[in-house]
Order: structure tokens, then C-alpha cells, then sequence
């Protein structure tokens, strides 16, 4: 298993304070010198180490740069991000069964989805690194608020979609941001293979979550909840709930509940239950937790409504299996119709989200009615993406449109059900 313990220790790599460590060997690597996504040694993952870390009197400010005591850096391209809602929805908390429920909308982030927190770093750390050209495999969002971030940078920017898989809102956000859009005849996995391959060839900078930059930024997801939980409730939340699809976020909480640990700002019994969600037909994740597997096995076949998390291949899942574990938190599989529905509660409540963000919330429910959650616990939901990233998913899930007659007399009729 992945050595994922904070140390006092500062190697002579560290730049600042900062540097890189293998969470497989532990061999340490300057941070900025050189374009590194995984260990020189034996390949596994990085993750971005502090020499010090913060408390929450140490944060000033609003979004991802409150939390710059946390980061690599102190400010980066922004637009701004972060600072998102945490949704009051007390009908769909009365119906669930939960002491207190809340709604974490990623999908309020500037692009619409919790992708710009990654890429408002990432992108500060390309700066750094000097490069020419971003690229990124995505189902839709990275490569949304890729484009976006990377125009904002004026950098050139590819990315690489399944073709046919991606919700309509994304491919418009990266076309009109400018990226260069390259549509593969396979899944967001083979996309992924590709790009890094190229990455690997020195034909761009990767901003995938495999980037450990990337989730330097999302982990200020967990930051912000804790506190925005703690302001109304004079406690933090059980719970955290998430779709998972190659389980960077889960992993960035994690990181996040660690840190926050390691440096005092809260005792062990605060650290929420991270809790993932999977679609059925993708469930590759949840597989590896009710097995009690150490390693994910790679789905080759893949399918679910919820594309933002039609991912077989769950690349973070060395750090991310480890967070569920030692959080005492689980990972259930959904079926797309309660993807849906629980897409229609949220919308009932007055937020609009996209299907996977929708997995959250009917995970929760099945994990409810399962009774593995039980009646007392806070929970957080994590919604990771706008309503509006696929409009057709939306307007499937929605009531149609009537046609009626151009004349109010005609309208009345139809109103009275004549
Ligand atoms: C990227 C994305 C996910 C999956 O997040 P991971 O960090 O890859 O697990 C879930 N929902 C939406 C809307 C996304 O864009
Ligand atoms: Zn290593």
C-alpha cells in the first residue's frame, strides 16, 4: 500500500518549502526543476509535501487563494474560482434521513465544474515550469476550464475527447475557449494513454489529475466545506460524499484531511468519512473497496449516463483507496435511473446539477436505505458539475415543452386542461 504519512522531514530538494514525494518508494524531488508527473524510480504517484503547514487562522481572503498558506504558490491565474455554495436542502435532507445535509455545488465555479480549482494551480505551476503548450485528456470539463485557464495564461492548449461521449456545454466551452479540440475514436482511458505518451515525449505539459499540482487546488474544496460547515454547525461534517471517476478528488480530500490534522487545526474524530460514488456500468473503484482489493482492476467496458465518470482506469486510486480505508468511509455503485432521479431532487430544491454530480446524492440515499449511513450523521454532498454541461441530460431528466396555440384565449384552454 502507498505510504501516505506526513513527515517533519525537509529533503535538500525542497524549494521553498515545497517538494515532490513518491507515495510508492518515497524518493523526494525538487518541484519546479524539471517536468516530472511520476517517480523517476519505480513510476508511482507524486504528491506535492510542505515544509509547514496552515491553520485556519492562516487563511484571509476568498476561493482557492484564501488558502495560498496551502499551495505552492501565492496567487496564480485566476478567474476567480472556489468559493462555491453549500447548499441548504431541507426537503431532500428530511426525505434522505440525515441530522443535516448539505449541498457542496462545484458546479458554481467559474467554467461550472471543481475542474478550475485544479487548473487555477496547475496552470500557475506550467507558468513556472515554462512550458509551451497544455494538454489534457478529459470527459468534457478539464478540457473546459483547460481551454479557459489557458487562455487566460495565453498558452496553447490540446485536448483530447472520447468522440461521441461528451456532453454538448463542454465541447462549446472548449471550442470557444480556443483549445485544440482532437476527438479519439475510443474511451476517456485510451484518450488519457495518449496524452500521456505525449507528455511523455515532451510535447506538452500534462494538466490531468495525475498532475499532483492539480490537486493541490481541489483539495481547497475540503477546506472550504470544513469551514463553511463549521460556521453553521459549530461542528464538521461526518460525511463527504463524491462521484468518483479517476478518484483525484477523493484523493485531494484526503490529502486535505491529512494536512489539516497534521497541523493541529483539527482532531482525529473531525476527519469526514469520504465516501465514493460510482456509476454502475463504471464502477471500478467500488469494486476494489467491497473486494477489499489493495489495487483497482482496469475496466475495459465502460457506460453511464453520467459521462463526466465513464472512467474505467481510476489513475488516483493509490492515494484515493487508502482515504476511503483510513476514513472509515465506503464507495457504492448507482444505477443510472438513480442517477436521475436524484438529479430531479436536486432540482426540486433549486440547484441544477449535471449526472455524475447527481451520484452523489443517490449514493447517499442507497447508502441511507442500506442503513450504512446512519440517521444522526452530517453529511456534505459533493456536486461537482453545472446543470448546464449537458443540456440534453437536463432536458431528458426535465418535463417537455407544450406547444400551444399563438392566442391567450388558446392558452387559458390548455392551461384548464381542454
Ligand atoms: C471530473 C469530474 C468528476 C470526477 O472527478 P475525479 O476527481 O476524476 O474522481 C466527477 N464529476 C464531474 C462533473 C467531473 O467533471
Ligand atoms: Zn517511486
Amino acid at each position: 500500500m502507498a505510504e501516505l504519512e506526513l513527515t517533519d522531514d525537509v529533503p535538500s530538494v525542497a524549494d521553498d518549502g515545497v517538494w515532490l514525494t513518491c507515495i510508492e518508494c518515497g524518493e523526494d524531488f525538487a518541484p519546479f526543476d524539471a517536468i516530472r508527473y511520476t517517480c523517476d524510480e519505480c513510476d508511482g504517484l507524486l504528491e506535492a509535501r510542505y515544509a509547514d503547514l496552515p491553520t485556519w487562522d492562516d487563511f484571509e481572503g476568498e476561493g482557492v487563494w484564501r488558502y495560498n498558506a496551502a499551495l505552492p504558490f501565492e496567487e496564480g491565474v485566476t478567474l476567480p474560482e472556489g468559493h462555491t455554495p453549500l447548499h441548504r436542502v431541507p426537503r431532500l435532507e428530511d426525505d434522505v434521513g440525515v441530522s443535516a445535509l448539505r449541498i457542496k455545488h462545484e458546479g458554481m465555479n467559474p467554467t461550472g465544474s471543481f475542474k478550475d480549482r485544479g487548473m487555477t494551480v496547475g496552470v500557475r505551476v506550467a507558468q513556472e515550469l515554462g512550458v509551451g503548450r497544455l494538454a489534457c485528456a478529459s470527459t468534457g470539463n478539464t478540457s473546459a476550464a483547460l481551454a479557459a485557464y489557458g487562455a487566460r495564461a495565453d498558452l496553447e492548449t490540446l485536448v483530447l475527447l472520447p468522440a461521441g461521449k461528451v456532453a454538448a456545454g463542454k465541447v462549446a466551452q472548449a471550442s470557444l475557449h480556443g483549445a485544440r479540440i482532437l476527438e479519439v475514436d475510443g474511451n476517456f482511458d485510451q484518450c488519457l494513454d495518449i496524452v500521456q505518451d505525449l507528455a511523455s515525449r515532451g510535447e506538452a505539459y500534462l494538466l490531468n489529475s495525475l498532475n499532483p499540482f492539480r490537486l493541490e487546488g481541489q483539495k481547497t474544496i475540503g477546506l472550504e466545506f470544513m469551514e463553511q460547515f463549521f460556521a453553521d454547525y459549530e461542528t464538521y461534517p461526518d460525511r463527504i460524499v463524491l462521484p468518483v471517476g479517476n478518484a483525484g478528488n477523493t484523493a485531494a480530500l484526503y490529502k486535505c484531511f491529512r494536512e489539516l490534522r497534521k497541523a493541529g487545526a483539527i482532531e482525529e474524530g473531525d476527519v469526514p468519512k469520504i465516501t465514493g460514488v460510482q456509476a454502475e456500468g463504471s464502477a471500478p473503484m467500488v469494486e476494489a473497496v467491497q473486494e477489499g482489493n489493495d489495487e483497482v482492476r482496469r475496466w475495459d467496458e465502460v457506460e453511464t449516463i453520467a459521462t463526466a465518470i465513464r472512467i474505467g482506469n481510476p489513475v488516483n486510486a493509490p492515494k484515493a483507496l487508502p482515504g476511503i480505508r483510513e476514513t472509515g468511509g465506503t464507495a457504492v455503485a448507482v444505477s443510472d435511473e438513480e442517477i436521475t432521479s436524484a438529479q430531479r431532487d436536486l432540482a426540486e430544491e433549486g440547484v441544477g446539477v449535471e449526472p455524475a454530480s447527481a451520484a452523489s446524492v443517490a449514493g447517499l440515499r442507497k447508502l441511507r436505505e442500506q442503513g450504512v449511513v446512519d440517521s444522526d450523521e452530517n453529511v456534505v454532498c459533493l456536486t461537482t458539475g453545472h446543470l448546464l454541461k449537458d443540456p440534453d441530460a437536463a432536458a431528458k431528466a426535465g418535463v417537455d415543452p407544450e406547444p400551444v396555440p399563438n392566442d391567450t384565449d388558446a392558452v387559458l384552454d390548455h392551461l384548464a386542461g381542454n
